[in-house]
């Protein structure tokens, strides 16, 4: 198998959205066929085995890299959305990010009871966005196995904050 410097190929844009945040932007990884390859690779890797019965992935870059993972896994994608964008009945929680603040919903028939997941965005910041759909996960009735990332800003520390939770990421800053 290949073995591509992942970090490298993610573009750091400063002052994005707001003037001080560094964003990591994904676009320049995601955009190199090989290297997405090797990114879906270790995540295919690391849960196969796990017996997981879906796969969670958060609005909107989340679902870039749960899609391809639930697919190889053979199990459904569970979508968690901005507001406004789910049909049918939802559980809704608000919640602070590192700019501003949100909300997210899920569907509330999303899961079997006690199924188990694993959850998928493309970066851990503050921690904030995965704790809240953590929670409505959990309220849906569904058993968080791993929290998920492609990057993980670890100086803002959101590994510590999502305690007891077992985080993966493939890239640390
Ligand atoms: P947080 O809730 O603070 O962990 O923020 C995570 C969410 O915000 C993820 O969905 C990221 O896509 C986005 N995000 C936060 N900070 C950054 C950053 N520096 N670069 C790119 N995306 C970011």
């Amino acid at each position: 198998m290949t073995n591509i410097d992942l970090a490298s190929l993610v573009r750091n844009v400063p002052d994005f959205p707001l003037p001080g945040i560094q964003f990591k932007d994904i676009t320049t990884l995601i955009g190199n066929g090989p290297a997405f390859a090797q990114v879906m690779n270790l995540l295919i890797e690391r849960y196969r085995g796990m017996q997981l019965d879906a796969v969670v992935g958060i609005e909107s870059r989340g679902f870039i890299f749960s899609a391809p993972l639930a697919l190889a896994l053979g199990v459904g994608l569970v979508p968690v959305r901005k507001p406004g964008k789910l049909p049918a009945d939802t559980y809704q929680i608000e919640y602070d990010l590192e700019y501003g603040s949100n909300k997210l919903e899920i569907h509330r028939d999303s899961f079997t009871p006690g199924a188990r997941v694993v959850v998928i965005d493309d970066l851990l910041a503050t921690g904030g966005t995965i704790g809240a759909a953590s929670k409505l996960i959990e309220q849906a009735g569904a058993v968080v196995v791993e929290l998920a990332f492609v990057i993980e800003l670890a100086f803002l520390g959101g590994r510590e904050k999502l305690t007891p939770y077992s985080i993966y990421s493939l890239i640390q800053y």
